[in-house]
């Protein structure tokens, strides 16, 4: 006889627990002690934890799967403006108001926690807040500043935050300007920061890079159709000044031992961030290029061999595509957002919504790569399921370099749950939007239930 265990804190039995580990693990049960995952197996394993003081759940057929880590997700901003989004207002269709702006602490503060219960009410139990610094003190959102680090702060002070949070520093404006005197500057106030928990991590810093193509703003090797290419918005008296500064960021970040996520859309900028990386000292911080609209297959094998991640938005694709083809042509904007060939170039691709400019449902943000991939190109329905599941779960944890304690169910691991009225593997990618969130569960505490 194994001896009794420790009573969990919650035993939830009777469903789907899909660990989306390596192997493919997958049980009935699962319980959770102090925070942590205490046990995952069948029902009688789990019913063994269960003791005085343990919240006994029965799931009844529905599934259990790792918190989603939303991987590129303005919450604050979000907090600022939902229900709206940026593509409903570009569409036309919101109520979204361009002058919508955090002005005080208390106000930046109250979008933080707004944009957490909108998080914990979609699963999701793990975000990176992408671009956060001095550059947006009086930026126009007032949603990316400074101060929105403070209030994260506090908020992890004091135990408030309901998903875990990564955080991007940013050197320079938000989708804009930035210099290198600036960014060294702000690197070297940044190796005297002690924001490091299993809440609020500071992961590293974002670059801009360049814009989007439809504003004829990404870096392409080839030329719009008024003739120009785009530039970097990396300042620089030229294009090879533009280029080295771009570089020295990404080094000095790097030799700080700062993680790098440089959105980068044209070709030619993707190109140049992958010769920057291509140039450092060997060290395991996957810097990753955000959006990567234009990459090239070829650059896709040349990431993965580097070690770098690809963080994008299946959802840009159907929201602009169309001016995409008007401003290159069909063949490029059918083939950007290459979900399929970076998989497999076997980069960990992330998937996410850049809320607010998109929803931030994933369960939507799935269904629209499913659609954007290709039918078959990710395999069978359950194959692409779990694939693109593991795009809002392990393959985010790897991005966060903290796949050794989140992103997988296992022992051990942080009790970060979704938990979802069916198992997502019996459900065609499209109609996952229609399968509801339960409970979620961040740390072993319940932050979400739908029948509350
Ligand atoms: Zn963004």
């Amino acid at each position: 006889m194994s001896h009794t265990p420790l009573p969990a804190d919650l035993v939830l039995t009777g469903g789907a627990v899909l660990t989306l580990d390596e192997l493919g693990t997958e049980g009935t049960a699962i319980a959770v002690r102090a925070g942590r995952i205490a046990y995952v197996g069948d029902d009688t394993g789990a019913l063994a934890h269960v003791g005085e003081g343990t919240r006994h759940i029965e799931l009844a057929g529905r599934a259990v799967i790792p918190g989603i880590n939303e991987s590129h997700f303005h919450a604050t901003w979000l907090g600022a403006i939902w229900p709206a989004t940026i593509m409903d207002g570009l569409a036309g269709g919101s109520g979204f108001a361009q002058s919508t702006t955090l002005d005080t602490s208390a106000q930046r503060l109250a979008a933080i926690l707004k944009a957490g219960g909108i998080a914990a009410s979609l699963g999701i139990t793990s975000y990176t807040e992408p671009g956060l610094g001095p550059g947006e003190d009086d930026g126009a959102t007032g949603a990316c500043g400074s101060d929105v680090l403070v209030q994260y702060r506090s908020l992890a002070a004091e135990g408030l935050l309901r998903a875990r949070v990564t955080v991007l520093m940013l050197f320079g404006e938000i989708d804009g300007p930035s210099s290198l005197d600036d960014f060294e500057r702000g690197m070297r106030d940044l190796e005297l920061d002690d924001s490091d928990s299993e809440w609020l991590r500071i992961g590293g810093v974002k670059v801009f890079a360049d814009g989007i193509p439809p504003m004829r703003s990404a870096w392409i090797h080839g030329h719009y159709p008024d003739g120009s290419h785009g530039e970097l918005l990396v300042g620089g008296a030229d294009e090879a000044e533009r280029e080295a500064n771009m570089r020295a960021m990404i080094t000095l970040a790097h030799d700080l031992g700062y993680q790098v996520g440089v959105h980068a859309t044209g070709d030619r900028s993707i190109d140049t961030v992958a010769d920057a990386v291509a140039a450092l000292d060997p060290a395991d911080l996957r810097h990753y290029v955000i959006h990567g609209d234009l990459v090239s297959r070829a650059t896709l094998d040349r990431m993965a061999a580097l070690g770098m991640g690809l963080n994008t938005q299946a959802g840009l694709a159907p929201a602009t595509g169309g001016m995409l083809a008007a401003t290159l042509s069909p063949e490029v904007a059918a083939a950007a957002w290459p979900i399929a060939d970076a998989l497999a170039a076997g980069i960990p691709l992330c998937l996410s919504s850049d809320a607010p400019v998109l929803t931030p449902d994933w369960r939507i943000g799935i269904a629209t790569a499913a659609e954007w991939a290709g039918e078959g190109r990710l395999g069978d329905a359950r194959e692409t399921m779990l694939t693109l599941l593991k795009a809002y779960t392990v393959h985010p944890a790897w991005q966060d370099r903290a796949e050794s304690w989140k992103g997988t169910l296992g022992v051990g691991k942080v009790a970060d749950l979704c938990v979802l009225a069916r198992n997502p593997l019996e459900v065609a990618p499209a109609q996952l939007p229609g399968v509801d969130v339960e409970l979620t569960i961040a740390g072993g505490r319940v932050v979400f239930s739908l029948r509350d």
